[in-house]
Formats: C-alpha cells, structure tokens, sequence
C-alpha cells in the first residue's frame, strides 16, 4: 500500500510522522522547502507536549540542550513588580506529570526530524492540488510530479493549501498585534532572572523572556505591541529596534535593558483563524496551525500540533474505516483547540494566579478518543 502522505514537516507533521512511523504506518512527508532552516527562536515545551516527546523518545535530548525554568513569573511593564509566579521545575513533574521545558524551536525540530527514517521527507514539493478520488488521493506539487496516498494529513500551516483545497481560499486575519522577536547572546548587562520564564504585562502589550540553552546563557525575548496593519508580503521582516524601543517607552528600567540590548530583530504579524468547524473531508485531514492558527500568548500552538497528532494516530489505530477515524479525531480534538484559540487570543494566560491543569495535564496518550458516529 502507498505511505499515508503528511504535506508539510514542521512541528506539528514531523511529530506526527514520527508518531505514525514509530507505530507500525507508511508514512510520506511532502514539504515544500529544499532544507530546514535551523530558526534562532525559543519555545515552550509546557508537559501536555514533553509526555508525547518522551513517547517518541525524544525528551532526555531537549532537556539536555534546554532548560527547565523555575517559575513562570508575571511582572508588571512598567513597575516591574511580581504580580504572580508559578512554580515549575521539579514542582512542574510532580504536578502535571511531565516537565516544562525552554528550548530552541530548532533543537525541537531537528530532534523530530532525526527520529524519521531516512527519506520519509521528501523536500522541494510544494502542494498545489489535491484530487480525492474514493479509495486514494492524488497530489499534485508546483514541480510538475504527482504522488497517490491512500489519505492526506494537511500539516502545512496557517497559509495551508490542503485547507483551501477543501473550504476555499480566504486568508487568514491579521490580530492587531505584532511581535519583535531576538535572541540575547551571553550578556552579563542584561538584569533578567535566567532561570525563570518572565512576562511582563501591561493593558495592550507584553514582553515575555526565557533562556533556551542549558550551555550557554542565551535570552530570547519576544515583545508584543499593537499595530493597524500589516503591510508586507513576507511572514516577518527585520525589526526597526528604534521603532520598538518608541512602543516599550514607558517600561521599567530592565525591559528597556533587554529591549536595547537587542542587535539582530525580526517582526512578526501574529495572524489567527475563527475555529473551524470540519477539518476533514473524506480521506483528507487537517492538523496544528493548518485548522486552529491561533495567537501564541499561550505558548500552545505546537503543542496543540503535536497532540493532534497523537489523537489522529489513536484514532487510526483504532478504526479500520479512514474517514470515520479522521471524523472521531476531529471530533476529540475540537473543544480543546477552540478553548486553547480563545485564551490565547486574549492574552490573559498566567497572568494573574490561575491553575493550568486543563492545559498542562492533558494526556493525549491515554485519554479516550470521541465515540464513532452511530450508525
Ligand atoms: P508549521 O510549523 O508552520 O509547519 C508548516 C509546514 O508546512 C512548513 O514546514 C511549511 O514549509 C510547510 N508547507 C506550507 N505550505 C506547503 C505546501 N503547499 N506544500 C508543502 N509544504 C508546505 N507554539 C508552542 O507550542 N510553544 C511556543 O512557545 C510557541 N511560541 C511561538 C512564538 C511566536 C512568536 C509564534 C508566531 C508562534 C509560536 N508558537 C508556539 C506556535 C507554533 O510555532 C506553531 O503553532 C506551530 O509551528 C504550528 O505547527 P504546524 O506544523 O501546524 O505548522
């Protein structure tokens, strides 16, 4: 039988590649890049994610190249006074059941990469069109090739070409926020706590910080401001760090000294997408940025990816019929992601003191998949 085809690798199809894979699947990977490029940003790797990592084997790796912060800490932008702190660290484990990590968003993906077998992506096929024709689907690539699967995983995405082949094109809508984005070399003039994640609020912006790398003492920042538009074609451009400092000026002094310590800068528009309601037709599925892009104030968008792709393997295993286990994982993961999509777009997560175990506990291993459609 053809592979089960994946179109895009990144976090959330390359997990769930591999989690197919590891399982006993045929699995293709078409991804439109020639290479990965080995990004310089930071993630969160909160415990509802690091307990699949840990299933595909891949957890003892990120905590060794990451770090396991003490506390997410939330502090006031202009006072800089703690407005609440939760403990992580060992008390994260013993809490939620797994670790929360930082690490680098490259770590991550080479990680997921590394743990496919050779050849499974197949790099430079760019999705064009997709044909649905009962028992098979063909895909069409921009470079003139076609492959036949007996179903599709749409994981390409927020601009996501598997989603406009089945609901149409319209574009996904700018938020009103834009983020500055930059990782801190090793600086000892910088006064932020390391060893904790550190978000400091005010009404309509933010900037959150974190270090990604056990070995060297890295900081990577992310400020968030609001913006009327985004005007660009490219997903993000250089940051203007003038620009930014003009937006943050009201900060206490050690924002402003992260903010100016900052020599290469990127901006980013954070766009979204209402929850969607069908997010498969037939042999053809949608997953992670693809069906719920959301805000990233939550730090939840891959992860949300990844646990989609432990509840799409568990639905597979369980059914022998394609579209009625791509119908019970559509169905198992809806309430969740929209949840997740509307706390995030409000950007009130761990703001004030709050229990996040309906976040972090989740088990997407073990938790029961929806009931099939009665029939
Ligand atoms: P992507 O990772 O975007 O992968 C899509 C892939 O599809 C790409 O490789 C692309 O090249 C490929 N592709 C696209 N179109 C085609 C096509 N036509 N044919 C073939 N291939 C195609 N999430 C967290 O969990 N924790 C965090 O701390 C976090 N921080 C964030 C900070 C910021 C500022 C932002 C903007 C996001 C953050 N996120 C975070 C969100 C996270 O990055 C995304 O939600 C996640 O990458 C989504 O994974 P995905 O696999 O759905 O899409």
């Amino acid at each position: 039988m053809n592979s089960i085809a994946i179109v895009g690798g990144g976090l959330g199809g390359a997990a769930t590649a591999v989690l197919l894979q590891q399982a006993g699947y045929s699995v293709a990977v078409f991804e439109q890049t020639p290479r990965f490029d080995p990004a310089g940003a930071g993630i969160h790797l909160t415990p509802n994610v690091m307990r699949i990592l840990a299933h595909i084997g891949i957890a003892d790796a990120l905590v060794a190249s990451g770090r396991l912060p003490a506390s997410f800490t939330s502090r006031d932008l202009a006072s800089n006074s703690v407005r609440c702190a939760l403990s992580l660290g060992e008390r994260a484990e013993e809490r939620y059941g797994a670790p929360y990590l930082t690490v680098g968003r490259g770590v991550l993906h080479r990680e997921l990469i590394n743990a496919l077998r050779p050849g499974t992506v197949r790099y430079s096929k760019r999705l064009v069109g997709l044909d649905d024709r009962g028992g098979a689907v063909q895909l069409r690539f921009a470079d003139g090739s076609t492959a036949e699967a007996p179903c599709v995983i749409g994981a390409d995405g927020l601009g996501s070409q598997v989603r406009e082949v089945m609901h149409g094109a319209e574009r996904p809508s700018f938020s009103g926020q834009i983020a500055y984005r930059a990782v801190l070399p090793a600086s000892g003039r910088v006064a932020v706590d390391r060893q904790c994640i550190t978000k400091w609020w005010a009404d309509d912006r933010f900037v959150i910080g974190y270090s990604t790398d056990s070995r060297t003492d890295d900081y990577y920042f992310v400020a968030g401001a609001p913006a009327e538009a985004w005007t660009h074609p490219q997903s993000w451009v250089d940051g203007d760090r003038d620009e930014m400092l003009d937006a943050f000026a009201d900060s206490c002094e050690e924002v402003l000294g992260l903010l100016n310590a900052s020599q290469s800068l990127t901006k980013w528009p954070l766009f979204e997408r209402p929850p969607l309601q069908q997010w498969g037709r037939g042999r053809i599925a949608l997953l992670g940025d693809a069906c719920h892009p959301m805000r990233p104030h939550m730090a939840q968008g891959a992860a949300m990816a990844i646990e989609d792709g432990a509840l799409l393997l568990r639905c597979l295993a369980a059914e022998d019929e394609i579209e009625e286990a791509f119908w019970r994982y559509a169905e198992s993961r809806k309430q969740r992601t929209a949840r997740v999509q509307a706390v995030s777009a409000e950007n009130s997560w761990l703001k004030d003191a709050e229990d996040p175990s309906w976040v972090f506990s989740y088990d997407a291993m073990r938790i029961d998949p929806a009931p099939g459609r009665p029939r």
